[in-house]
C-alpha cells in the first residue's frame, strides 16, 4: 500500500475553522464551461473529490455584476438566483470528503464589463488591462464605492455559505484580482489612506477579511491568493514586498495561497518552466506567518511533493493542471500506485478551453469536462460490448489511447506499429527542443498497456488491407496518423504554391528524421501553433541563420491560447531569429523566397539556401480507403467494423488524437444513437415575460 515516505502528504491540517483530510489542494482553475455548463463543471469537481483531494476549489467566481470579464466564461454569484448551481458544485466537491472552496473575484482594472455595461471600478483610474486591449477605462473607486465593495464582498460570502462552501479564496493574484490592484503601486496610485505606504495599500484587504470573519468566519475558512512576485520590476508588488506584507499581516487569512506572477508565469508550460519552478520565490515565507501556505508548481512527483512539505516550504501541495491530467493523483499515491499516475505534460491545452471560451480538454485525460456531458470517468471504462477483438493500426496518441481504453473494457487488442517504437508523432516530437515532457503521453500508455494480458503489440508491422482481411479481427481501428505537406497548402495557399525544384524544401517530418539543413534557412509558418517556433529554435542550435515568415500578426499565433506566445517570441528574438510578421510566401525560387505583405501585397525577396515548410498535414488514410474499397469481403473475413480515427481522420493537436482514441474505445459496440446529440448540454431556462 502507501509508501511511508508519503505519509506526510496525508496528515490532516486545519484551515481556520475547517480541516482538510490531507495536503492535496486543488487550487482554483478555469475549465471553459463555467456558468454556461454548470453541471459539467460540477461533475468535474466531483471526480476530483472522488480522486482523493483534500480541498477542491471552483474557478474564479465573479462576485458582483460591476466587475465581469466577458467574453471569458467563469462562474457568477451576482444574486441569490446563482446559488443553486453553485450549491450543486459544492455538493459534488464534498461528496467524497473534500473541503469545498469558492474563489471570489472582483476584477477591477481587468474587468471590461462588456456584458453588464457598467462603468468599471478600479483602485485607480486607468485603461482596462485585458488580453484584447478593450478600449475602455475604469473610474477610481471613491470612499463610498469602497464601502459598497466591502458590503458586496460580505453579501458574496453569505451567499457562498448558503451555497454550501467551506472555504472562500479572495483572488488577488496573476494581476487579476482587486486585492492585488490595491497592494501593487503599479495599479494603486491613490493618495488617500488606501494608497502610498504598504500599510495603506494593505488596508482594503484587511477590512474585507475582517468584515468576512464577522459574517461567516465561525464556519468558513478565508484564504488569500496573492502572487509571489508581480514581475513588472520595481513598481510592482515584488517578492520582497510580498514578504513584508505577509510579515506585517502574519495572521490575516486562514491560509496563504501563493501563486507565481502573471497567469503566464504561474501556469508556465513545460517548454519554459520546470516542476516546482517557484521554489526560490516561496522559500522562507513560512517563517513569516503562523498560517498554512499552499503553493503551485505543476507538481506530479510524490517525492518532490513530500520534500516540499517536509522542508517546511509549503503545507499544502497546490495543483491545477496535475489534478486535471489525473484527478486520482492523491488516491494513486495513497494506494501505492505511483506508476499509474497520469502526469501532466505541461502543454496548456486545458487553458485553451478558457481562452477560446469553448470547453476545456486535456491531452492526457480525455475525460476532462466529459464527466457529465458524456458520462466518462477517468478511471472506469464502460462494460465490454458484444464483440471480442480489435486490431488497432498505428501507435500514435490515438492508437495508444484506443488500445489502453479498449483493453480496460476487456477486449482482446492487437496493436500493430510500422516502426520499432511506440508513440507515433509523440515519439518524434518529444525529441524537439522543450518538448521532452510531452513524451509522458506515450510513457503512461506504454506502461499501462504492458500490464494488460489482453494486449499484444507488434512492432515493425506495416499492415496493408490484404493482411488485415486475413487476420480475422472483428473490429479494425485505423490510427495511421498524418504527414506534413511539402507544397505549402494551408491557409494562405489553398492549392500548391509555385516551387523551383532547385530549392531544397524540408518539412517538420524531414527534420524529425534527422535531415537538418545548414546555412541560411527560411521557415514559412502558416500552421501558427508550436511547430514553426520549435524548429526555429532547433535550427539556430544547429548553427543555421534562421528567418521565420508568417502571415499572422504574431509568431506562433495560436500559442496565445496556451499562454506561451510571449515567451516564444522573446526566446526566438533573443536567439537572433529574424521574425517576419504579416508576410506570406507567394513563391519559392532557386535561391530565395518571394514574400508578400498581407495588407498591401508588396513583394520582398528573402535569400536562403533552404526552406522549411510548416504548413498543414495530409492524412495517412490510404489503408482505410483500401479496406473500405473491399467492404464486400468484410463479412467473410469476420470483420464487423472499420473506423478511421485521430490524425489519419483529421489532423490536429495531440489532445484531439487522445480524445479520438478514447471515444473510439468508449463507443465500440455501442448502440446507434441516430441523429441524436452525442453529449448532454444545458440550455438556459427562459424567463417568463
Ligand atoms: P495520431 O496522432 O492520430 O495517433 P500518429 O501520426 O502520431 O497519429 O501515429 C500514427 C502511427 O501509425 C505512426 O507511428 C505510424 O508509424 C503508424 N502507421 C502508419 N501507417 C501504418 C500501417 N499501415 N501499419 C502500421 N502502422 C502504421
Ligand atoms: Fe497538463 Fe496539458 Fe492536460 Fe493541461 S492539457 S492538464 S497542461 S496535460
Amino acid at each position: 500500500m502507501r509508501d511511508p515516505r508519503y505519509d506526510i502528504l496525508f496528515e490532516p491540517m486545519d484551515i481556520g475553522p475547517v480541516t482538510s483530510k490531507n495536503r492535496f489542494y486543488q487550487v482554483p482553475h478555469c475549465n471553459g464551461g463555467g456558468y454556461r455548463d454548470p453541471s459539467a463543471a460540477a461533475a468535474m469537481r466531483g471526480i476530483k473529490s472522488q480522486g482523493g483531494w483534500g480541498v477542491v476549489f471552483t474557478e474564479q467566481c465573479e462576485m458582483h455584476h460591476t466587475s465581469e470579464i466577458t467574453p471569458f466564461i467563469e462562474l457568477r454569484l451576482w444574486e441569490d438566483k446563482d446559488i443553486p448551481q453553485l450549491r450543486k458544485m459544492s455538493e459534488k466537491m464534498k461528496e467524497h470528503g473534500a473541503l469545498a472552496g469558492i474563489q471570489l473575484a472582483y476584477s477591477g482594472i481587468n474587468g471590461p464589463n462588456l456584458y453588464s455595461k457598467e462603468v468599471p471600478l478600479a483602485v485607480s483610474a486607468m485603461p482596462i488591462r485585458t488580453f484584447t486591449n478593450d478600449p475602455v477605462q475604469a473610474r477610481a473607486l471613491d470612499k463610498s464605492d469602497i464601502r459598497d465593495l466591502r458590503r458586496w464582498f460580505v453579501n458574496a460570502a453569505k451567499r457562498s455559505k448558503d451555497a454550501g462552501f467551506d472555504l472562500i479564496c479572495l483572488y488577488g493574484a496573476h494581476g487579476f484580482g482587486i486585492f492585488q490592484h490595491f497592494l501593487s503601486r503599479a495599479t494603486n496610485q491613490r493618495s488617500d489612506e488606501y494608497g502610498g505606504s504598504l500599510e495603506n495599500r494593505a488596508r482594503f484587504v484587511n477590512e474585507v477579511i475582517s468584515d468576512m470573519r464577522d459574517a461567516v468566519g465561525d464556519t468558513m475558512g478565508i484564504t488569500l491568493r496573492v502572487s509571489l512576485d508581480e514581475t513588472i520590476g520595481d513598481l510592482g508588488f515584488s517578492n520582497a514586498e510580498v514578504r513584508d506584507f505577509i510579515e506585517m499581516n502574519r495572521d490575516l487569512p486562514d491560509l496563504w495561497d501563493l501563486a507565481q506572477g502573471t497567469w503566464e508565469d504561474c501556469s508556465g508550460p513545460s517548454r519554459f518552466k520546470e516542476e516546482a519552478a517557484q521554489e526560490q520565490l516561496v522559500r522562507g515565507i513560512h517563517d513569516l506567518t503562523d498560517k498554512p501556505i499552499v503553493g503551485v508548481g505543476r507538481f506530479t512527483s510524490p517525492d518532490v511533493m513530500a520534500k516540499t512539505i517536509r522542508s517546511g516550504t509549503l503545507d499544502f501541495i497546490g495543483c491545477a493542471r496535475p489534478s486535471i491530467a489525473d484527478p486520482f493523483l492523491p488516491k494513486k499515491i495513497e494506494e501505492g500506485r505511483i506508476e499509474d499516475i497520469r502526469e501532466c505534460i505541461g502543454c496548456n491545452i486545458c487553458i485553451t478551453g478558457d481562452m477560446t471560451m469553448s470547453i476545456s480538454r486535456c491531452t492526457q485525460n480525455p475525460t476532462f469536462m466529459e464527466e457529465w456531458r458524456k458520462g466518462w470517468h477517468p478511471e472506469q471504462m464502460n462494460a465490454k460490448g458484444g464483440s471480442s477483438s480489435v486490431l488497432v493500426v498505428g501507435s500514435g496518441p490515438a492508437g495508444l489511447e484506443a488500445t489502453r481504453a479498449l483493453a480496460e473494457r476487456g477486449y482482446d487488442v492487437a496493436l500493430a506499429e510500422a516502426k520499432t517504437v511506440l508513440g507515433g508523432r509523440v515519439a518524434r516530437e518529444r525529441q524537439l527542443p522543450g518538448l521532452s515532457a510531452w513524451g509522458r503521453v506515450v510513457d503512461y500508455r506504454e506502461y499501462q498497456i504492458s500490464q494488460k494480458p489482453n494486449v499484444e503489440t507488434y512492432f515493425d508491422s506495416p499492415l496493408d488491407a490484404e493482411g488485415i482481411l486475413e487476420f480475422g479481427f472483428e473490429n479494425i481501428c485505423v490510427a495511421t496518423g498524418a504527414k506534413w505537406r511539402e507544397d505549402g497548402v494551408s491557409r494562405q495557399h489553398v492549392v500548391p504554391m509555385p516551387i523551383n525544384g532547385d530549392m531544397p524544401v524540408y518539412t517538420p517530418d524531414h527534420i524529425m528524421d534527422g535531415k537538418i539543413p545548414s546555412g541560411k534557412v527560411v521557415i514559412y509558418d502558416d500552421d501558427h501553433y508550436y511547430m514553426g517556433g520549435v524548429l526555429a529554435e532547433l535550427l539556430v542550435n544547429a548553427g543555421c541563420d534562421v528567418t521565420i515568415i508568417t502571415p499572422s500578426a504574431y509568431l506562433s499565433d495560436w500559442t496565445v491560447n496556451t499562454l506561451e506566445q510571449h515567451a516564444i517570441h522573446k526566446k526566438l528574438a533573443g536567439m537572433g531569429v529574424n521574425v517576419v510578421l504579416n508576410r506570406g510566401v507567394i513563391r519559392i525560387e532557386a535561391d530565395h523566397v518571394v514574400s508578400d505583405c498581407v495588407y498591401t501585397g508588396t513583394e520582398q525577396n528573402f535569400d536562403c539556401g533552404s526552406v522549411v515548410m510548416v504548413a498543414s498535414k495530409l492524412e495517412n488514410n490510404e489503408l482505410y480507403h483500401a479496406l473500405k474499397a473491399r467492404e464486400s469481403e468484410w463479412a467473410d473475413a469476420g470483420i464487423k467494423s472499420v473506423e478511421l480515427i485521430g490524425d489519419a481522420n483529421a489532423p490536429g493537436p495531440i489532445a484531439w488524437a487522445t480524445y479520438a482514441g478514447h471515444r473510439y474505445a468508449r463507443e465500440l459496440d455501442g448502440e446507434d444513437i441516430g441523429d441524436a446529440l452525442p453529449f448532454r448540454r444545458e440550455i438556459t431556462e427562459l424567463a417568463i415575460g
